[in-house]
């Protein structure tokens, strides 16, 4: 698939999760083809939120997405490394960086204050984001935290940016509707 073709698979895809027709089914056949190897077609970087889970929100089988998950979505050391992986080994041309609404991660930002060593860090890649919004409203932070940490892909890694140089590899921003289950790409 070319980037085209798997941005509308991951469309098509949320279309169907939307409106309730996924057809994601992964059985024994399934799991023991891809013993062999993996072979994803997109990668999603994604908050950590119990309530937005890639694989379902694209109606994506076992094997189809290599997923990187924390707590609003930040493109930090380790998160780039895993992404890393799967661009430089896998050839995955496809990054997309799925902000929600009403992020905790990013309400926490907004709210500031010492949260701790930990917290600190994670908001220490959001805050940015506050500048950037067009208001200080948690869900404009969300998209505005959604491109800048997809901009920190390319500017924290080599491997990232020179693929991306290259036209090889495409990053995404996206926002994800809780109750509408609808993705839209920034
Ligand atoms: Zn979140």
């Amino acid at each position: 698939m070319n980037k085209g073709q798997i941005e509308s698979r991951l469309i098509e895809g949320n279309n169907r999760y939307i409106k309730d027709e996924e057809d994601l089914k992964s059985d024994v056949l399934l799991r023991q083809k891809l013993t062999d190897g993996q072979h994803p077609f997109a990668i999603v970087l994604s908050c950590a939120d119990s309530r937005v889970v890639p694989e379902m929100i694209f109606d994506c089988n076992i094997g189809e997405l290599f997923v990187v998950r924390v707590a609003g979505n930040i493109a930090n050391s380790s998160s780039i490394a895993s992404i890393e992986y799967a661009v430089a080994n896998i050839g995955c041309e496809l990054i997309v960086v799925l902000g929600h609404e009403s992020c905790g991660a990013v309400t926490a930002t907004i709210k500031g204050g010492d949260n701790g060593k930990n917290l600190n860090h994670l908001c220490s890649y959001i805050s940015p984001s506050i500048e950037l919004a067009d208001d200080v409203q948690v869900n404009s932070v969300v998209k505005a935290n959604a491109k800048y940490n997809a901009e920190l892909l390319v500017k924290n890694s080599e491997i990232i940016s020179g693929f991306v140089n290259s036209g090889k590899l495409k990053i995404q921003p996206a926002y994800y509707s809780l109750a509408n289950g609808k993705v839209d790409f920034l």
